[in-house]
């Protein structure tokens, strides 16, 4: 607080003290939901568009995203799904399943949001990289088992029988 504003009080305008810019809760400066002094929101008369409100950001109700892949061309948000990776190294990967060590780990982003993944295990979708975990079946009643990829990002899933004989 400004010393002037300790002896004399603050010099108000609206929510905010012009001299020292202290804010108070009452007299905001309302644009729709937006105070345009203080930046604070309010939940009423947002400015809609398709997805959300195009000053605070909050999502409609039944918001009508326009995806691209994980994210939407219109609001900017995300979602865990429709990422599109490309591959930053030449680690192998063999059926899905990743060859990689602690040192050296396979890198994917995806090229729409940017999002990155460092990975040495255990495997990624062949077809849109995509980190994915295994299932496995019938492990430990025989030598022989199933292991089970399922991509949440694009619905891709694979089975490989395994057969542990020594
Ligand atoms: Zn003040
Ligand atoms: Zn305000
Ligand atoms: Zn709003
Ligand atoms: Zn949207
Ligand atoms: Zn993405
Ligand atoms: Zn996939």
């Amino acid at each position: 607080m400004a010393m002037i504003c300790k002896v004399f009080g603050h010099k108000w305008n609206g929510c905010t003290c012009k001299r020292c810019s202290k804010r108070r809760d009452e007299q905001h400066d309302w644009n729709g939901c937006k105070c345009i002094l203080c930046g604070k929101t309010r939940d009423e008369q947002h400015d809609w568009n398709e997805c959300a409100c195009t000053r605070c950001g909050k999502e409609k109700e039944q918001a009508q995203h326009d995806w691209n892949g994980c994210t939407c061309a219109r609001c900017g948000k995300r979602r865990y799904t429709g990422h599109k990776y490309r591959r930053l190294n030449n680690i192998p990967v063999i059926n899905g399943y990743i060859s990689a060590s602690k040192s050296q780990p396979l890198i994917v982003v995806c090229t729409i949001c940017g999002r990155e993944y460092r990975l040495t295990s255990p495997a990624i979708c062949p077809k849109c990289y995509h980190p994915c975990t295994v299932d496995y079946e019938g492990f430990g009643q025989d030598t022989s088992y199933k292991k089970h990829i399922k991509c949440t990002n694009c619905d891709y899933s694979t089975s490989y029988s395994v057969n542990d004989s020594y």
